[in-house]
């Protein structure tokens, strides 16, 4: 098959030769892609190169060039922040600042030696050299051999404290030691859109950074009362923003009417219950605008009094579109983890306006039948729904 011209982005400045052992880029590697067909990896690692371009320039960065290769992206840039960033683009499993250099020995030593300059006194290492290109004349093993003779310190091939790796394609070697952990995951918006409801709770920006782990594009809905909630909950998709080649879109929908159309109306011991209904029922009409295929929720199988199989069994056909739940069945140790390793626990802690319709025992227990009942009550529902929806404030954040 003929291969395409590598694609170049941002051309300005590229690193260029920093160190006498060769010029050094970061090799950023893609997860499961190779699970897809050539059509889909071909796309996604398009998307993929295009979202690593835009959330550098989003984090201030503008000077670098980015080349696309079959199974890495290879971008050249100086500034100290892109680790930072490449850490939060999806799509990447790994990546590492390697010095880049001809596919010849002698090349190949002086990076080996100016990163092995870094091995403490003490510290065993090892070389580990690879090779997708198998017309080169020596084989992995004689590369391994050849770059350790001239470092001094202790070999150790089972435990070492260091590695140096040596990666050899076609008219091109890269050498490194260190990788750095990516944020996995799928390239953002190569699956499909879905609406976040977001809460300003610890577990809803979490289930929408899964899912935007997964690919989705994600936009979200949040329910106020009180508008004075509405900045924390736009401080959370900033954050989560941090993950995504884009701004991300925020409605935040006033949701009074719908909690007293439902106290007025139904028995308040499904008060819980019936808000979550109508918070799903409001969301798909949402979703409709903004062309969403599927809802998500941060709700956990039994971990809150409203989350019993039985309350969320009984909601589950208010709405004809797929719920997705990334967080069920997860403990909450787990998710607090989650939270605080994207850097949204912190924000999500912050004091929230306390729900003033929580009945003094809401039910646990909820059959469909009922709720279908108690739902159905509420008169001009679908007029009450769409007037919260055209008062909704659209944030871009
Ligand atoms: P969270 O930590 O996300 O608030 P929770 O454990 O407190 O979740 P609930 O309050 O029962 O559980 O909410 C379950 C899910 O319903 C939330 O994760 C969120 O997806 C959605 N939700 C709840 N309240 C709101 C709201 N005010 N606006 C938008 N979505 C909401
Ligand atoms: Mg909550």
């Amino acid at each position: 098959m003929r291969k395409k011209p590598a694609k170049k982005h941002g051309l300005k400045k590229p690193g260029g030769s920093r160190a006498s052992a060769g010029a050094r880029k970061f090799i950023l590697k893609y997860g499961e892609l190779w699970l897809k067909s050539e059509f889909v990896r071909n796309r996604f690692i398009k998307t993929l190169a295009e979202n690593v371009s835009r959330q550098l320039r989003m984090a201030g960065i503008k000077e670098f060039r980015l080349e696309r290769t079959r199974d890495m992206l290879i971008l050249d840039c100086a500034n100290p922040k892109a680790p930072q960033t490449l850490s939060k683009i999806f799509g990447i499993t790994w990546f590492a600042l390697a010095f880049e250099t001809k596919p010849e020995m002698k090349a190949m030593e002086k990076a080996v030696l100016a990163l092995a300059k870094k091995i403490g006194r003490e510290q065993t290492f090892a070389i580990r050299a690879s090779r997708s290109d198998k017309s080169l004349a020596f084989t992995s093993k004689d590369v391994e051999n050849e770059m350790g003779k001239n470092v001094d310190r202790k070999v150790d091939l089972s435990n070492p404290d260091v590695t140096i790796f040596v990666e050899l394609r076609k008219g091109m070697a890269y050498v490194y030691s260190e990788k750095l952990k990516g944020a996995g995951g799928l390239p953002y918006g190569v699956t499909g859109r879905v609406l976040s409801l977001l809460s300003g709770g610890i577990d809803s920006p979490v289930a929408s950074w899964l899912m935007m782990k997964r690919g989705c594009s994600v936009d979200f809905v949040h329910y106020y009362v009180n508008e004075s909630g509405v900045a924390k909950i736009q401080g959370l998709v900033k954050k989560l923003g941090e993950y995504a080649p884009a701004k991300l879109m925020l409605y935040s929908v006033p949701f009074a009417s719908i909690q007293e159309a439902i106290v007025k109306n139904c028995d308040t011991h499904f008060t819980c219950v019936l808000c979550k209904r109508l918070m799903y029922i409001t969301a798909c009409s949402l979703a409709k605008e903004t062309k969403a295929k599927a809802l998500v929720t941060g709700e956990n199988l039994a971990q809150v009094a409203s989350q019993t199989l039985d309350n969320l069994v009984a909601n589950d056909d208010a709405v004809s579109m797929p719920k997705f739940r990334p967080l069920l069945t997860m403990d909450k140790t787990e998710t607090i983890a989650l939270a605080n390793k994207i850097g949204t626990y912190d924000l999500s802690i912050r004091e929230a306006h306390a729900c003033r319709f929580v009945p003094r025992k809401p039910a646990t227990n909820a059959k469909k039948e009922i709720i279908d009942r108690e739902a159905n009550k509420i008169k001009n529902l679908d007029k009450i729904i769409a007037k919260a929806i055209a008062s909704s404030i659209k944030s871009t954040v």
